[in-house]
């Protein structure tokens, strides 16, 4: 089976990455998760954190084999790296579109080996987005249906202790 890389800010991870990913595994092994330092966000969660989120998400929704990491700088140094064939991306609406249409053909510019494999959510999370489940977590609202348990845990305790410390 052909190597594949799944990268993105995860900032949170929701269940609409969590989806992607599941279809991902049954295309491609070893799948690793590659989540980024990206200078341009200011995100959150460090790094850190939302890698442990990535890996605690992943057991409580019973998914194993997946490799987790952390890289910053260019995505496709990494890919190349890491010697993987395909960089995964998620597609929600049309609204993912310019920018990754650009982000794939940028890194086919750059390395014409890795090639970049769109995959769909499923409907339900197609409008799902970690800055919406961010926006509902800061006013207090419920997103148990978006995130897994240790996300949502995650959530309150840092916006708690951002406005309350
Ligand atoms: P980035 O900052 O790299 O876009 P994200 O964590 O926002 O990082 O997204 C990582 C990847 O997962 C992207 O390809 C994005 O389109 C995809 N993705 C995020 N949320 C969803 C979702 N609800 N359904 C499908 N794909 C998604």
């Amino acid at each position: 089976m052909p190597k594949a890389l799944y990268p993105g800010s995860f900032d949170p991870i929701t269940y609409g990455h969590i989806d992607v990913l599941v279809r991902a595994k049954k295309l491609f092994r070893p799948l690793i998760v590659a989540v980024v330092e990206n200078p341009r966000k200011t995100p959150l969660f460090s790094v850190e954190e939302r890698k442990r989120l990535v890996e605690e998400a992943l057991r409580e929704v019973g998914i194993g084999d997946v490799g987790v990491i952390t890289y910053s700088g260019l995505l496709i140094e990494c890919a190349k790296s890491l010697g993987v064939d395909v960089i995964v991306r998620g597609l929600r609406a049309t609204s993912d579109f310019d920018y990754e249409f650009q982000l794939a053909l940028t890194n086919r510019d750059l390395d014409s080996d890795v090639e970049t494999v769109f995959l769909m959510t499923a409907g339900k999370y197609s409008f799902l987005s970690s800055s919406i489940v961010k926006e509902v977590a800061r006013y207090g609202g419920d997103v148990s249906k978006f995130v897994p348990k240790c996300v949502e845990r995650a959530l309150k305790d840092k916006y708690h202790s951002k406005y309350h410390s």
